[in-house]
């Protein structure tokens, strides 16, 4: 690996058989890791069907790994029948689909009784390809719970990132699916019986202290962003050009999936509320309020929930009156994603809740300052007053207030939008995230290079799977 290079002896399958020390630590060369993604395709389009953050982190954390030295398998689930098995990213990073129920888009709620063919699929992959993973990295409660099976039979170093969190979830919602308890069962056995826990902010490390269970090892790495594609490399007049939108236009950017506990409600109705305000001016023309345009970014399928919830949206904005004011972008590429966050006065994330939101880092990364509830981890990366401002979540008169600031301070705006872009320069880049997570990653291998039982980690594994039936039972 390339972090230990120097004292790296060899490129055999098994390790060396001496002890590390957690400061000299040898781990042999490509050393194969398997990163679990149950419903996160890292190889699907990004920004529909519940693809999102958990996506675009396991693919940009798996090519990052790859570069540093690893064979990077990362396994989700098939969804389409004609989607390819193995779809290879980079020399040592591939993306691995498993068959495991139906090979159609299935909702997250409704994934568990998947699972333990997920586990026997991955059973069968290692024996096939004659391949051990001694360490998983999960990613999501239904990827605990496989890891956690996995776990049971051989001797894994078993790391977990939750994304979305149950417990909070449902505190948000104030909804609680019948699968809840089953989920927060899985949330806080993972906890405690991991060998580390990634928090990607010190909040959600509280959040798992005060809210799930004290017991268990948690390390904080961020989520981070690709800074080569996010960042600043245009004025805002030459990307609006680019994109056909006015140079006087007042644009406000939402960039994410459909989904109500995204808030994009409260967003276009601080929007019509900042509209209101040209209502009582006598020439709307003079009020700085009379080019306001609301983009939003996001893509959507008509039947599925992302499509009614956009439809949702789109009767409000007819409702308010805002209707000329606002653009359905559609989905749109991190290859032109740039673009439209330079574009912008102000992105703004009025999510319920929200776990990271890469949004957040992207967008300050091309400069745009920040408008985004005080929640989860919104709360580390926006620097209120400094990369842009926190507001209470749903409320309307709060994100409308803070936009209009932003707006209305041209040269504040500007100092805003340098602060921001050197924040996630300086602190979120995916490079400095995977330099973390390897090292996170090759301490806990030489502990169990350390223990004799790592050697059973490497013994062939049979294929068959015995299934948690109480955790089943439960959903
Ligand atoms: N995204 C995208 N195109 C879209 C909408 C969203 O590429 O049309 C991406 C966005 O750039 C970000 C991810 O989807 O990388 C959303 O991640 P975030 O953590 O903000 O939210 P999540 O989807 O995980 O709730």
């Amino acid at each position: 690996l390339q972090s230990s290079a120097n004292n790296s002896q060899g490129k055999s399958s098994l390790p060396p058989k001496t002890h590390f020390a957690a400061t000299n630590i040898d781990v042999p060369s490509r050393q194969a890791i398997a990163l679990i993604s149950d419903h996160g395709d890292p190889a699907a389009e990004i920004g529909k069907e519940e693809a999102g953050g958990q996506n675009v982190y396991v693919r940009q954390v798996g090519e990052a790994l790859a570069k540093l030295g690893w064979q990077v398998d990362m396994f989700t689930r098939k969804v389409h029948p004609e989607d390819a098995t193995i779809v290879q990213h980079s020399p040592h990073c591939r993306t691995i689909r498993l068959v495991a129920g139906p090979q159609e888009f299935v909702p997250r709620d409704r994934l568990l009784e998947y699972m333990p063919e997920f586990v026997e699929a991955f059973q069968k992959f290692q024996v096939k390809e004659g391949t051990n993973y001694p360490l998983v990295h999960t990613n999501y409660w239904l990827s605990a719970w496989i890891g956690l099976r996995l776990q049971e039979r051989s001797n894994i170093q078993l790391i977990h990132t939750y994304h979305s969190l149950g417990a909070v979830k449902y505190q948000a919602t104030g909804k609680k699916p019948p699968i809840a308890e089953t989920r927060l069962a899985v949330e806080k056995q993972i906890l405690q019986q991991a060998n580390c826990i990634v928090a990607t902010s010190p909040q959600e490390e509280e959040t798992l202290r005060s809210l799930v269970s004290q017991a268990g090892n948690i390390e904080v790495i961020p989520c981070g962003t690709d800074i080569e594609n996010f960042r600043v490399t245009m004025p805002k007049a030459d990307a609006r050009a680019k994109l056909g939108f006015d140079p006087h236009e007042q644009i406000v950017l939402y960039v994410g999936r459909f989904d109500r506990r995204k808030g994009i409600e409260t967003l276009v109705r601080a929007c019509a509320q900042l509209k209101g305000k040209i209502e009582n001016q006598e020439s709307e023309a003079l009020h700085p309020y009379a080019n306001l345009k609301l983009v939003i970014v996001g893509g959507s399928e008509p039947d599925q929930s992302d499509g009614l919830e956009r439809e949702r949206i789109a009767g409000i904005v007819q409702e308010l009156g805002i209707a000329n004011n606002t653009i359905f972008a559609g989905r749109i590429g991190h290859d032109l994603l740039p673009l439209y966050y330079t574009a912008a006065d102000v992105c703004v994330i009025p999510s319920h809740y929200e776990p990271f939101g890469l949004v957040a880092i992207e967008a300050m990364a091309c400069g745009t300052p920040v408008v985004a509830s005080d929640v989860g981890g919104l709360r580390f990366t926006v620097m209120p007053e400094e990369t842009g401002l926190l507001v209470s979540p749903q409320n309307v008169d709060g994100f409308a207030g803070a936009i209009d600031r932003i707006l209305a301070d041209e040269i504040w705006a500007q100092k805003l939008r340098k602060q921001a872009s050197l924040r996630v320069q300086q602190n979120f880049s995916w490079t400095g995230v995977a330099i973390q997570l390897s090292d996170l990653y090759r301490r806990l291998l030489a502990q169990s290079l350390i223990h004799p039982s790592f050697y059973h980690a490497q013994l062939p594994i049979q294929p068959s799977v015995t299934v948690g039936k109480s955790l089943v039972k439960a959903s």
